[in-house]
């Protein structure tokens, strides 16, 4: 897809209040696997079979490795030309809100600042007893599972699993912001999670014009704007750079 309609590219150009819902498909051309494509199975767990307060309950350390594994590939990976755009827009843009799925901590990385990761960060544990929240920067971990310096008790993923709730605010922050917004860009997400799908309809809802960025249509595709087949790495890039063209 080289080519963008007019009517998009002014509406790119001129907004003035964005947000940006991503998920893991804008990390999966930095080599960080989706829940839902071919890299989705560890060791024949499904993300759903571990990523539950029930599976920790019942192996924390199974749990852990796994978050291991996975903390050890995001470390790794860079952020790609998807995540440099949204720094580039967090500039540009007047006023601006990125809410992610992912907690891979590449936004971050890449320079965004003014980001909400709904659902943790795999870089960050919370103590099951006391819960204190610290950074969990070591790779690998000495001590599987680990234990919080504080109490001694076990230390779990500051992440919001499947069948939890989120954490207190943060959802209210995000409809605060998307009740008003002009524009909502909803990149490499399936919508298999259901939360991130109804802020996405609460923004168009209240007006925001939409644009997704998919190479799969996903449970939201019938209810955007512009639906952009492709890579985010590669759709989004393109447009920022043919915005200043039109
Ligand atoms: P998902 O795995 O359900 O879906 C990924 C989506 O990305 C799919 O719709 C797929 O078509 C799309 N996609 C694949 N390659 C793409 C590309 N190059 N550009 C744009 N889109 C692409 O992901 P989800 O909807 O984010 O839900 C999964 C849950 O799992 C989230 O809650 C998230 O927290 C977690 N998760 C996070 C990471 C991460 O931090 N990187 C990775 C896997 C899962
Ligand atoms: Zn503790």
């Amino acid at each position: 897809m080289d080519s963008f309609s007019k009517e998009l590219l002014q509406i790119v150009k001129n907004a003035k209040k964005v947000a940006v819902l991503t998920g893991a498909g804008v990390s999966a051309e930095s080599g960080i696997p989706t829940f839902r494509g071919s890299g989705g199975y560890w060791k024949n767990y499904r993300a759903e079979d571990l990523a539950t307060p029930e599976a920790f309950q019942k192996d924390p350390k199974l749990v852990w490795e796994w978050y291991e594994m996975r903390r050890g590939v995001c470390a790794n990976a860079k952020p790609n030309p998807a995540h440099e755009t949204i720094v580039s827009m967090e500039n540009y843009y007047k006023e601006f809100f990125l809410i992610t799925q992912n907690v891979d901590g590449l936004h971050r990385r890449a320079g965004n600042s003014k980001i909400v990761p709904i659902h943790g960060d795999i870089f960050t544990s919370r103590c099951t007893q006391c819960g204190d929240i610290s950074e969990l920067l070591e790779i690998p971990l000495t001590n599987l599972p680990p234990i919080c310096k504080h109490c001694n008790s076990l230390l779990r993923p500051h992440i919001v699993w499947f069948g939890e709730t989120y954490f207190p605010g943060v959802l209210e922050g995000c409809y605060s912001y998307l009740s008003n917004c002009e524009l909502i860009f909803i990149i490499g997400t399936s919508g298999q999670v259901s939360v991130p799908i109804q802020l996405a309809l609460y923004a168009i809802q209240n007006g925001a014009i939409s644009i997704e960025i998919n190479p799969d249509e996903s449970t939201i595709t019938s209810k955007v704007g512009f639906y952009l087949k492709g890579k985010a790495g590669e759709i989004l890039p393109k447009i920022w750079i043919a915005k200043n063209k039109d």
